[in-house]
């Protein structure tokens, strides 16, 4: 049997394989590794470095390494990604939430200075559930309804709302976008898939090599989602209902048009932590 080795042993060996793969973080990655491996608190893989580890626990750790090394992502790893605070549950069958899409969360909540409101939200293209769950967890009184075309994406995001506590407030349904569907919505959310198809090739290699196509791909000029978006939503929203779309690096411009030709009014974009504009809200123009 391997020996058992000790958690400060472990740490420095990891941080310095993650580090020759080219891993940005590799104290971070490192930690969190081991704590999804041996259950440890991240404070205490800092605090007890002479501490044992079971050599089974340090043999799974060394596969878990080679995994990251080939560039899965840790999310995909751990099967966990924080977003606003609340931890989801993701698969290779989900994007993982990025920090960016918190943009729209706040342009959302900007437009809803009462909290105690009861919007019915639909979020278009759910994945993991992340912009809906974290939406009723601000809005106590709201309700939503996450739609998604993969029907294991939908599993993963019902899951996500039973831990999160929000079952009886969120809705999931395996659904192509808005087709058949009944009903108004007060709120229409989407972080849709946004690259162009030609340039996924060019992605960092874990996004292209691990993350769902479908999830990514907005079709030749990477606009596709936005145009069946901007056609569809016009018939479950009431007058004063909103639009909210996380859009990808220069899209605006062209997004903006296609709500235009939609006779929906542009009311604001808002930019993400890197300064980029992130999140187009709209309305339904009057006629
Ligand atoms: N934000 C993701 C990325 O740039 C893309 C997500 C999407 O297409 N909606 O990798």
């Amino acid at each position: 049997m391997t020996p058992a080795s000790t958690i400060g042993a472990i740490y420095q060996q990891l941080s310095d394989e993650l580090a020759a793969a080219g891993i940005e973080e590799p104290r971070l990655e490192a930690r969190m590794l081991m704590s999804f491996a041996a259950g440890l608190e991240q404070s205490r893989i800092i605090g007890y470095p002479e501490a044992e580890i079971a050599a089974d626990t340090a043999a799974k750790l060394n596969n878990l390494a080679e995994r990251r090394k080939t560039g899965e992502p840790i999310a995909y790893i751990t099967g966990h990604k924080e977003f606003w605070s609340l931890n989801f549950k993701v698969s290779e069958e989900t994007l993982i939430p990025r920090p960016d899409s918190e943009t729209l969360i706040e342009a959302v909540l900007a437009e809803l200075p009462d909290k105690s409101a009861s919007p019915r939200i639909l979020d278009l293209g759910t994945g993991s559930g992340c912009l809906l769950m974290a939406l009723l967890s601000e809005l106590p009184n709201a309700t939503g309804l996450g739609v998604d075309i993969n029907p294991e994406t939908c599993e993963i995001a019902r899951e996500n709302a039973e831990q999160l506590g929000l079952t009886s407030r969120a809705k999931i349904k395996t659904n192509d976008w808005m087709t058949g569907l009944d009903g108004e919505f007060d709120i229409i959310i989407s972080n849709p898939p946004y690259i162009v198809e030609s340039e996924i090739a060019a992605l960092e290699p874990d996004v292209k090599k691990f993350e769902p196509h479908l999830a990514l791909s907005g079709g030749a000029d990477g606009l596709s989602a936005y145009r069946l978006i901007a056609a569809q939503c016009r018939a479950h929203l009431p007058p004063n209902g909103l639009l909210a779309v996380e859009c990808g690096m220069g899209q605006v411009t062209d997004i903006k048009g296609i709500f235009e030709k939609n006779n929906l009014m542009v009311k604001n974009v808002h930019k993400d932590i890197a300064n980029v504009e992130r999140c187009i809200l709209a309305t339904v123009q009057k006629t």
